[in-house]
């Protein structure tokens, strides 16, 4: 890292729909039970489903899955509460699978 000449935009990695900065990555080592995946403060044109309460592997937490708005491809989640006091900073965060989103410079 470091050195970067440009924003680099996260997109779905099924229609380049932009969903995300690189000024917004807080994480990329994030893992979930999918794979690997990354965390950002902020996420955009994005679809917000319902919440459920969910056991992920660092504990507890009610989420909210994410879509694409424009293709409807599941991209992640985002954290709406965290159980475990420890894990609180999650809170209002955003995953999104690496699998499901594609690095676009602009
Ligand atoms: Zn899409």
């Amino acid at each position: 890292m470091g050195g970067s000449t440009g924003n680099t935009l996260y997109g779905c990695s099924n229609c380049q729909n932009p969903l995300a900065h690189s000024e917004d990555l807080l994480s990329k080592d994030f893992v979930v039970n999918s794979g690997q995946a990354y965390m950002f403060a902020h996420a955009m044109n994005i679809t917000l489903g319902h919440e459920e309460d969910k056991q992920l592997l660092t504990g507890l937490y009610t989420i909210c899955f994410i879509s694409c708005n424009n293709c409807g491809q599941e991209l992640g989640w985002k954290y709406i509460r965290a159980y475990d006091a420890t894990q609180k900073f999650k809170a209002g965060k955003f995953i999104l699978e690496k699998a499901k989103i594609v690095e676009e410079s602009c």
